[in-house]
């Protein structure tokens, strides 16, 4: 065989099994292009006409990634339907050669199998994965506005039923390596050792081994194919049509509210597939192409590719000399409580040992009961084994003393809210820390050189701004005071990176970024209730406009305002009083605080809560009145954008991408409109000018825009 491949190594076994190593050249992942499928077609080729090989198996070269899917910058760069065509074409026939020969393919996995990379695997006879942490198996596709081309909507419903297929095709859910074998996705899963990833020492994996066995055992016969008798049902014609497909239609309309059709298309070619079967027709090319060359060149998967693209530049930016953080260190977290105990629970699932420390250990119980349960949920989608759950409870060690954090480099702290606590934990910190330490803050609303002001040493304190809920939220606002030092922040930056976080770098100022443009919202939402419009009608407004809509669970501001809870809102909005009146917000927040009460919510029983428009007419003389969506979404949003604009203003951060990034992971704005300030543009930046200033004559001065809007024109060009 050629043994001169620039993308793939090769290794025929006595056994007369073929092994293929993928390790694409200069990338530190493997990806499917227009290269690398042409070389590996050439393989393949050689493969079937060599005699001497009975079956073949492909794995990967690359520690962590089998392949992590077709190479999205080619995706990016398509505008040509005929361009796209050209590739899926070369790659159809690839697969449609390597399922069609008499050799067994098999797909060995380890570590990341995405889009791509999974239909690739999907093509074969077997799919053999490690047990290694990182396997994990998906077909994101619809995330980026597109379906899967490589014949995923078509083999994954053969492979593993329809509803199950469904699932994996239109969320673009990730599964782990035990629950993708429990639902049919992989053949086997064997145990994780590792061993370096070369072509002459890959026959040593025992999941290598066992990939060789099957493919010695010849071809797949889907004849065989045993499905469990609820999926054999859903899979019935009739039942298929009436129940299956349009249970997952209704699903996806629920969801998105109609705003991503790559889902909904998925569905159409999942069912165009089905209808073909039999019919003589290749499903891939008949069903899916024409669905898959629609959205490629669909202006909304170019704007969700490009916030694909901002959010791993982000992760992977550096904003100093690279700088790892060593993963085999105990790390300080001050507070046990919410914030605090999902910090610790973060740090530990990514290696780190930590020490937790509260004031008195009755408080400290309950932070370790969080974190437990954080673990049992990884342990029960079967992420990691009990051993691995009982290590990460292990490395945290629960104290109510300073012992030990003279050695501690880097401290979180997330003690209760309050000014002088906070000082006070800082000066005793200070008095132990070894010099180099720093002292990351989590609050939420107290200015950081505040907290520091009596600080010996203010360089080193800098803010990490975490959102609830810590595992999921995956934006973290750095804050660099005036006397922070710029190896602080690095030292900060670096260490959410090392957690897998979105760093932001966010100049001081009242709410940083995300809390600052989201009071303006929330503000405007509440004087929009006492103003007579109900509850239902502004939730529904923000829900239509698809806030919050990519968490899963489209939510409107004051419902917003519930699940952070009154009193967190009342404090984050007290905080940035220095905005003066764009959030002076009403007094109805603090009425639904009563003394030694329960906090009021505005909804309740699934509607506006009556408690609420009780104290409403009693106290302000409320009077219910209606307004147009159109303007009650204008005066949600446009507070919001001109809020943005004065942080570009004033430099709050460096770049308008780092306000969509933190707007679209910290406060929910929808992916489907782009960004915050890429909304604004598109919407004109001159005609919103004009829409303030005629919302600030008709509904008070909260809404005259800033000074920014001419100049942002230049600025916010380059974002189109
Ligand atoms: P919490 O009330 O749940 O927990 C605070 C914990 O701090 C309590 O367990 C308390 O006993 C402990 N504590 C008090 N004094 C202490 C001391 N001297 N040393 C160590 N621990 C002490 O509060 P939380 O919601 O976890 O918030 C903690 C911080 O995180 C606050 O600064 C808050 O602004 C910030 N924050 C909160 C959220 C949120 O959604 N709750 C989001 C982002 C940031």
């Amino acid at each position: 065989m050629n043994q001169n491949y620039q993308h793939f190594k090769t290794r025929l076994l006595p056994n007369g099994v073929l092994l293929i190593g993928f390790d694409t050249k200069d990338k530190k992942v493997n990806v499917l292009n227009t290269e690398t499928v042409g070389e590996l077609t050439s393989v393949v080729n050689s493969a079937l006409e060599d005699t001497k090989v009975k079956g073949v198996v492909l794995a990967s070269l690359k520690q962590g990634c089998f392949i992590a899917g077709a190479d999205i910058s080619e995706i990016a760069a398509m505008t040509d339907k005929e361009v796209c065509k050209a590739l899926v074409m070369k790659v159809h026939n690839l697969f449609l050669k390597m399922e069609e020969s008499p050799k067994a393919f098999v797909a060995a996995i380890e570590g990341v199998c995405l889009g791509g990379g999974f239909e690739l695997a999907l093509a074969c006879d077997w799919r053999v994965a490690s047990d290694n942490p990182k396997t994990s198996l998906a077909l994101p596709e619809v995330k980026l506005g597109i379906i899967p081309g490589f014949g995923g909507t078509q083999r994954l419903p053969r492979l593993v039923g329809l509803p199950a297929a469904l699932e994996a095709i239109t969320s673009g859910k990730t599964f782990y390596a035990v629950p993708a074998l429990k639902r049919g996705m992989l053949d086997d899963v064997v145990s994780h050792i590792k061993f370096e990833k070369t072509i002459d020492a890959l026959d040593k994996e025992p999941f290598i081994q066992q990939a060789v066995k099957r493919a010695l055992s010849g071809k797949r016969n889907f004849a065989l194919q045993k499905f469990p008798l609820m999926t054999k049902i859903l899979g019935m014609p009739i039942v298929r049509d009436y129940v299956t497909l349009k249970k997952a239609r209704q699903m996806i309309m629920k969801q998105t509210k109609g705003n991503y059709p790559a889902p909904l298309a998925a569905v159409d070619a999942v069912e165009r597939g089905l209808e073909l079967q039999g019919k003589g027709l290749r499903p891939y090319v008949e069903a899916e192409l024409p669905i898959l060359l629609d959205l490629v060149v669909s202006p909304l998967s170019k704007d969700l590719i490009g916030i694909f693209f901002s959010t791993e530049r982000a992760k992977s930016r550096e904003i100093g000399p690279p700088m790892p953080v060593d993963r085999k260190q105990t790390l300080g977290v001050l507070g046990a409580g919410l914030m605090g105990s999902q910090i610790a629970g973060v740090l530990v699932d990514k290696g780190f040992d930590v020490k937790m420390k509260d004031v008195k250990p009755e408080f400290l119980c309950p932070g370790m009961d969080r974190i437990f349960k954080m673990e049992l949920k990884d342990l029960k989608k079967k992420i990691i084994k009990k051993p691995e759950l009982e290590q990460r409870l292990l490395r945290i060690e629960p104290v109510t003393n300073w012992d030990g954090f003279d050695r501690i480099q880097y401290v979180i702290e997330s003690i209760l809210e309050d000014l002088a606590v906070k000082q006070q934990a800082l000066a005793e910190w200070e008095a132990i820390a070894p010099k180099d330490a720093i002292f990351a803050s989590n609050t939420s609303s107290f200015p950081l050189s505040k907290i520091a002001e009596k600080a010996k040493n203010k360089e080193r304190v800098v803010g990490m701004h975490f959102f609830n809920p810590v595992r999921q939220m995956q934006l973290v606002e750095i804050i660099k005071a005036e006397a922070t030092s710029d190896e602080t922040v690095l030292k900060a930056y670096n260490l959410a990176k090392s957690l897998g976080k979105i760093p932001i770098v966010v100049k001081e100022c009242p709410g940083f970024v995300v809390n600052r443009i989201l009071a303006r919202y929330l503000a405007e939402s509440i004087l929009l209730l006492a103003e007579g419009i109900s509850v239902e009608d502004i939730d529904r407004a923000a829900k239509k406009f698809g806030m919050a809509i990519d968490s899963g669970h489209a939510m409107g501001p004051l419902e917003l305002c519930d699940y952070i809870g009154i009193k967190t809102a009342v404090l984050v909005l007290n905080s940035l009083k220095a905005l003066g009146e764009r959030v002076e917000g009403h007094p109805l927040v603090t009425e639904m605080l009563p003394k030694d009460k329960k906090p009021l919510t505005f909804w309740s029983e699934g509607k506006g809560n009556p408690a609420v428009y009780e104290i409403l007419k009693s106290k302000y003389g409320w009077q219910p009145k209606t307004l147009s969506q159109e303007e009650i979404t204008k005066r949600l949003m446009l507070p919001m954008a001109d809020e943005a604009l004065r942080c570009l203003q004033e430099g709050v951060v460096e770049k308008p991408w780092q306000i969509n990034l933190a707007m679209m992971y910290g406060a929910g704005f929808p992916a489907f409109r782009a960004g915050l300030l890429n909304w604004l543009a598109r919407r004109g930046l001159e005609k919103t000018r004009q829409d303030l200033e005629e919302m600030s004559v008709k509904y008070g001065k909260r809404f005259a825009p800033c000074s920014f809007y001419k100049e942002a024109e230049q600025v916010l060009e380059k974002l189109m």
